[in-house]
């Protein structure tokens, strides 16, 4: 049965937009009409939900998590790693199984709160090393399947702990890619395991041998992270793997000039890498340039509150706050963008969409606002899309297929 959505704005600017009402069908936008306040649910024969105005957009994706690595919702624990990435591992390492919850029930705790937030999406990664072996990996599986139909749900067979310098870790890897691992993960080939010839080699053969994509954290910065990112780029020509990969965090492209900015940004859209973001302080990258080069973006929240950070609160919206704060915007139109990376951005790197969303969100049938578009919506109480990232309020409705999932902040099955 149709869904019609009424009274609510279309990703508008200025707050006195008229509203419009939406009707959600099969999973898809169906119409939109000029908001009628006597819409009857009896006489039409449709559920009718009443958005009171509320502003919509695509629902957000959190395409960089670590659902197996949170303390959501938990008692608060002082920090207790050092600062390097190899105290941050071992620090995870060390405390993982002291949780309050198992991790299979902090797996669907922390992306239910991400549901509820707005994002539909969530590609996570799944620790296997060889201290936690399959157990990490297992339990995200499991709430993979538990959250089905509200949360679309990638995971990452992550070696976090590398392939070298863990040198059982990459037979508990295979292990995890026969069971279903949706990508193959990677990490620092060059700077934590120093060989990433062999690094690069083994994640490259086993996306092949499994017919699956990558995603690889990239922290290396200045001429290491260029090395790095070029191999990245050779062996993604090479294998014929355009549009499979992705670069998680990508510093290296935050850390050289504009120049070599450009030159990466080229290299990359010319292969359809794509790069994703958790917003953090201090290497920023560049937005616009890779949006005018068409390198696809995603934004995720990593880790939260864990083991390697206190930060981050399960809020997808507020991350977006955080990616227009870190970039220093104050134009609407570039604080739309950041909700667009969230959104758009991240539907088209999960779904392998090969080229980055364009046209605005009123005629964006793939992705967007427009007829056609997929029903999976968030809205909130806001005068407009900025306002609403600004104030992140509480009162949110977000749909999944046409379905209404969440309402303020709650999970509504
Ligand atoms: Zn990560």
């Amino acid at each position: 049965m149709p869904t019609v959505i009424r009274n609510t704005r279309l990703f508008n600017r200025q707050p006195d937009a008229p509203a419009v009402d939406l009707t959600v069908d099969d999973g898809r936008i169906a119409a939109i009409t000029p908001s009628n306040p006597g819409t009857d649910a009896t006489a039409s024969g449709t559920d009718v939900i009443d958005a009171d105005g509320y502003v919509v957009m695509p629902s957000l994706g959190d395409v960089h998590a670590h659902l197996d690595s949170n303390r959501l919702g938990q008692t608060f624990r002082p920090h207790t790693a050092g600062s390097s990435l190899h105290s941050l591992i071992m620090n995870d390492r060390a405390n993982w199984r002291n949780g309050e919850r198992s991790a299979y029930d902090q797996a669907v705790y922390a992306a239910s709160l991400i549901a509820a937030s707005g994002a539909t999406r969530i590609r996570t990664h799944a620790q296997i090393d060889s201290d936690c072996r399959l157990e990490r990996f297992d339990a995200l599986m499991a709430a993979k399947d538990t959250l089905a139909g509200i949360v679309d749900m990638e995971i990452v067979a992550f070696p976090q702990a590398g392939l070298l310098r863990d040198a059982d870790a990459p037979a508990f890897v295979a292990k995890g890619l026969e069971a279903g691992a949706d990508l193959i993960g990677g990490l620092d080939p060059t700077t934590y395991d120093r060989d990433p010839k062999t690094h690069l080699d083994m994640v490259f053969g086993w996306a092949e041998k499994y017919g699956i994509g990558i995603d690889i954290h990239l922290h290396e910065r200045g001429t290491v992270g260029v090395f790095t990112l070029e191999e990245i780029i050779a062996r993604t020509e090479a294998a014929g793997m355009q549009g499979k990969v992705t670069v998680s965090h990508c510093f290296v492209l935050g850390s050289v000039d504009e120049r070599e900015q450009r030159r990466l940004a080229e290299m990359l859209a010319a292969n359809q890498i794509a790069v994703t973001t958790v917003a953090p302080a201090g290497t920023v990258l560049p937005l616009k340039l890779l949006a005018e080069t068409g390198v696809r973006v995603g934004l995720g929240e990593d880790g939260q509150r864990d083991y390697w950070s206190p930060y981050g609160d399960g809020d997808v919206l507020r991350r977006v706050w955080q990616l227009a704060f870190t970039n220093g915007f104050r134009a609407d139109a570039d604080i739309e963008h950041c909700l667009d990376v969230a959104s758009r951005g991240g539907r088209h790197i999960v779904e392998q969409i090969p080229h980055v969303p364009s046209g605005d969100m009123s005629s964006d049938a793939e992705a967007g606002l427009a007829v056609g578009a997929p029903a999976d919506l968030l809205l909130v109480k806001a005068d407009t899309v900025t306002a609403a990232i600004m104030d992140c309020p509480d009162e949110r409705l977000v749909f999944k297929s046409g379905r209404l999932i969440a309402r303020n902040g709650k999970l509504t099955g």
